[in-house]
């Protein structure tokens, strides 16, 4: 079984002591203590008194990335001392300091992890040297580096498989953050956790909270599926939070995660060749900014089943899985084309081959207002696309529209003398932190009770544009209901189920109202 351990650094005896508390009382399942600024060893048997579970003792020297200054054996006197006041606990041992002084090593079974930091890069002899860990006579095998790229996580997770002996494999950075989340599902040893933002103890380290509520470590197992949100950046994404809490929901065996790949097609070209496996059981993939092209071409060039409207749009959010283990193909689409237009039509309670009736104006010109655009000319609605750069609005226009379809550009500043039936913002003018914005601010046009005024932006939950449309006696929508109604779809195409909807807009509520 895969432990969950909870790093502390002691700073002093009475706050690692409430700190090693709140870490149990969290669900740490072993609590790492890092002595790294301890000289004496007379404090440690109160360090540890009254605290039933196992602790793993670290004393990192500074030229491993620690704040110990003392030499090999001072650090073996501090780590026998914790380990007689605590007999069942494990040590860490760094390789390098094995290698020098054998001695170090005495006594200190049975569970001695021999360790090795890079917190530069990947070690160049990485493959080296975890052979000659091994090989040691220590029970656990831990190496951490620095990930490059998301594809280090891959490596890591072979470690973390295939060797002989219980093994860590970390990688550190937002890029390895994977590493943490899924060890559980690779048979790692443990994985490490920080018990708040502000005392992690090395980069990337996900909270406790967040790695038991948010990414369901005690639920997660060998087999279970994994699906996550590809994305630069990709950190602030509810889709974990949402996705995760709606397969808990329904008691599906999967785990949502961030997938962090850089900017460009070959970023993009390089994560899906590496996780694109059966070893690494990847069964969906949501696809953001600056991705979704990226996807459509990559799906494209491997002939996977990509639906009409993700052509159309020249861009695609989702890719599901094969159905079959025979079959290596995968599925792409677009939920946030419908996602749209369902948004619309709710909120005027209409049909959609009702909307060609209502005059539309999108605001934007960037991948959302493209997306609208495709959706909205495909229903055969008259379009208005407002935008700062004409020549973006334009483009669309002319690209979408047609002798049946009337599309036209117009500067951002025409809204003052627009009067339509619908308007949809697609740009991110008012989104957090730059609340106080809204592209009213550039004109109001005339509205009265049936007009609606959707924002895609949901992050405020209440926009300024949304307060202003509400004044001027409007209806309004706000993009929560656009979020949900495309993580919806995704869902039910990942698992073949009813998406919990309620469920979903809980989570997203409870972390915008944060
Ligand atoms: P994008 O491709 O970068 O396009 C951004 C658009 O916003 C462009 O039209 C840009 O105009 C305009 N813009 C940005 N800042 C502006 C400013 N200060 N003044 C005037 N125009 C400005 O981004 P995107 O992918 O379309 O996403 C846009 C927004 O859509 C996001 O911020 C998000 O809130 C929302 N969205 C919501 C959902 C949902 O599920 N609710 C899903 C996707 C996106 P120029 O062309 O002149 O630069």
């Amino acid at each position: 079984m895969t432990l969950l351990c909870v790093s502390i650094f002691v700073e002093s005896i009475d706050q690692a002591r409430r700190d090693i508390a709140r870490a149990i009382e969290a669900g740490a399942e072993i609590v790492e203590l890092r002595l790294d600024r301890l000289t004496e060893t007379e404090d440690l048997p109160r360090l540890v008194a009254g605290f039933s579970g196992r602790f793993l003792f670290t004393c990192r020297p500074f030229w491993e990335g620690g704040e110990s200054m003392l030499d090999d054996e001072g650090r073996r006197v501090i780590l026998e001392a914790a380990r007689a006041a605590h007999p069942m606990s494990a040590v860490d041992i760094e390789f390098n300091a094995l290698k020098d002084s054998p001695k170090l090593h005495n006594d200190l079974a049975p569970t001695r992890i021999v360790s090795y930091h890079d917190f530069e890069s990947r070690p160049a002899d990485l493959t080296k040297r975890f052979v000659a860990m091994q090989e040691s006579d220590a029970e656990v095998v831990k190496l951490a580096w620095t990930a490059r790229s998301l594809r280090d996580n891959a490596e890591a997770f072979e470690l973390m498989k295939s060797g002989a002996k219980p093994t860590i494999a970390i990688c550190m950075g937002e890029a390895g953050q994977i590493s943490r989340i899924l060890a559980k599902k690779f048979r790692a040893y443990l994985s490490f956790a920080s018990l708040d933002r502000e005392s992690s103890t090395a980069p990337g380290q996900v909270t406790i909270d967040d790695m038991k509520r948010i990414y369901r470590w005690d639920s997660i197992k060998p087999k279970t599926k994994v699906f996550g949100v590809i994305g630069s950046p990709v950190s602030h994404s509810m889709s974990p939070a949402v996705h995760n809490a709606a397969f808990e929901s329904i008691g599906f065996d999967g785990v949502y995660v961030p997938f962090l790949v850089n900017e460009g097609y070959e970023s993009f070209k390089a994560f899906m060749e590496t996780f694109v496996s059966d070893e690494f059981d990847l069964c969906g993939l949501s696809i953001t900014l600056p991705h979704k092209e990226n996807a459509l071409q990559y799906a494209l060039e491997k002939r996977w089943k990509v639906d009409k409207e993700a052509r159309r749009i020249g861009a695609l959010n989702t890719f599901v899985g094969p159905n079959s283990k025979r079959s290596k193909k995968w599925n792409a689409f677009n939920s946030d084309s419908s996602a749209i237009i369902g948004t619309i039509c709710a909120a005027l309670g209409i049909e959609a081959s009702d909307l060609s009736k209502r005059s539309i104006g999108v605001i934007g010109a960037g991948g959302t207002g493209r997306t609208a655009v495709a959706a909205l000319s495909a229903l055969r609605c008259s379009i208005s696309i407002f935008n700062r750069a004409p020549d973006r609005a334009e483009k669309i226009a002319s690209e979408f529209g047609s002798k049946k379809v009337r599309i036209e550009a117009q500067s951002i500043e025409s809204l003052a003398d627009s009067s339509l039936d619908v308007y949809i913002n697609t740009t991110s003018i008012g989104m957090s932190p730059s609340v106080d914005a809204s592209p009213f601010d550039f004109g109001i046009p005339r509205m009265n009770s049936n007009t609606l005024v959707f924002d895609s932006v949901y992050n405020p939950l209440e926009t300024k544009l949304i307060r202003q449309a509400r004044e001027s006696g409007a209806k309004t929508v706000g993009g929560i209901e656009m979020f949900l109604r495309q993580a919806a779809m995704q869902f039910e195409a990942w698992t073949g189920q009813p998406a919990p909807i309620e469920v979903m807009r809980r989570v997203i509520l409870e972390r915008l109202s944060k």
